[in-house]
């Protein structure tokens, strides 16, 4: 079969490897649409982000190595018989970050917690090649009305649907999401849902800002046209909102925030109020404890999403509580276009993306919807 593999950051070239086989509790699948991470484009790259160490000394002592591709939709092609839950035929998608099963947390039920399992892409090959194989755990069933391309951006609203749920939201609490990305948009509209009251959502880019607006914001701002945080406190009688979600910070080169957004964050939630940092930065950021004691803030990270979030991923796409589609931009067709996936991924405001370029499969068989 056809596999993308690493053999440094940056060299990225597609090999003939052999198709591997079933093992038990483990399937086969055909990636049917898959993309890359934000995380892994700029890994890709040798950009450091979250599990760079790792990624470099795999690719130092592995290489040529099958790397990423946790995002994904797939349909199982063989399923070895001790899997009670899926069969062929079946269309999947899977969360990344597996339990070992065996550690503390895992056998007192916080197995999302666990530090010990493997995540698909980073210690197991992913998506980038004509097959996978894929442990039974990480899956789940998408349903029919659920399109391959939708179903490719489940991982990702899972770690959403965590962020959200870390935040505790109480009716008619006040919330700011700065950066409106794939995930600032979609913890937006989960936001939504779970009761919050006036949303202002951040953006630099116009595009961003619209599609924001039609997702339900009630004031999308243009960070390039005003002070954010000084309309924020206007908005809320100087006071601040109650939760304010930071999804835009991260390398400058990728055309990320850089870290002013996390102090933009700490400015405009009000005292007692809650900070969700939901990006990655990539360095030690120095972080003016004194200041969040005195207003007693709350800086929270979101916690691992579980294979209930997944689930519930699904049921908030297929029932048209979430729109996905208005940020899918770019479609490349083919295992080909891995590399441009890559690219415009890593780079997404220079292509005027918002969710992550996705590469269409050639399969073999027609597809459902
Ligand atoms: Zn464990």
């Amino acid at each position: 079969m056809k596999a993308w593999r690493f053999y440094g950051f940056g060299d990225l070239r597609m090999d003939e490897v052999p198709v591997p086989q079933v093992t038990p509790r483990h399937v086969l699948v055909e990636p049917l649409c898959v993309q890359p991470s934000v995380t892994e484009a700029q890994l890709a790259q040798g950009i450091p982000t979250l599990a760079y160490d790792r990624i470099k000394r795999r690719l130092e002592t592995e290489a040529p190595v099958q790397l990423f591709g946790h995002e994904f939709c797939a349909r199982i092609v063989e399923v070895h018989p001790s899997v009670t839950r899926f069969q062929v035929g079946d269309r999947v998608a899977a969360r990344a970050k597996l339990p070992c099963g065996q550690c503390g947390q895992c056998l007192s039920e916080m197995s999302h917690r666990c530090r010990k399992g493997p995540v698909i892409g980073f210690d197991l090959p992913g998506c980038f090649s004509e097959y996978a194989i894929l442990p039974e755990n990480s899956l789940v069933k998408v349903d029919d009305c659920i399109s391959d391309s939708e179903a490719a951006c489940l991982q990702s609203l899972s770690d959403s649907v965590a962020s959200v749920e870390t935040a505790d939201i109480q009716i008619g609490d006040s919330v700011a999401i700065i950066g409106q990305g794939s995930m600032g948009l979609e913890c937006l509209q989960i936001a939504r849902l779970s009761g919050a009251g006036r949303l202002i959502t951040v953006d630099v880019r116009d595009e961003s800002c619209q599609v924001s607006r039609e997702l339900g914001a009630d004031i999308a701002l243009n960070a390039k046209n005003c002070n954010v945080v000084e309309v924020v406190r206007e908005l809320t009688e100087g006071i601040g909102v109650d939760v304010v979600f930071e999804c835009a910070g991260g390398s400058p080169r990728q055309g990320l925030a850089g870290t002013q957004t996390q102090r933009q964050a700490l400015e405009m939630v009000r005292s007692g109020g809650k900070v969700i940092g939901v990006s990655w930065f990539g360095a030690p950021l120095e972080v003016d404890i004194d200041f969040l004691r005195e207003r007693s803030l709350r800086y929270l990270f979101p916690d691992i999403s579980t294979q209930a979030h997944l689930a519930h991923t699904v049921r908030l796409v297929a029932s048209g509580r979430v729109e996905l589609k208005s940020t899918i931009r770019h479609q490349l067709p083919g295992i080909e276009s891995v590399p441009q996936a890559f690219e415009i991924t890593a780079n997404k405001s220079k292509y005027q993306a918002i969710n992550p370029a996705q590469v269409i499969f050639a399969t073999k068989q027609q597809n459902v919807p």
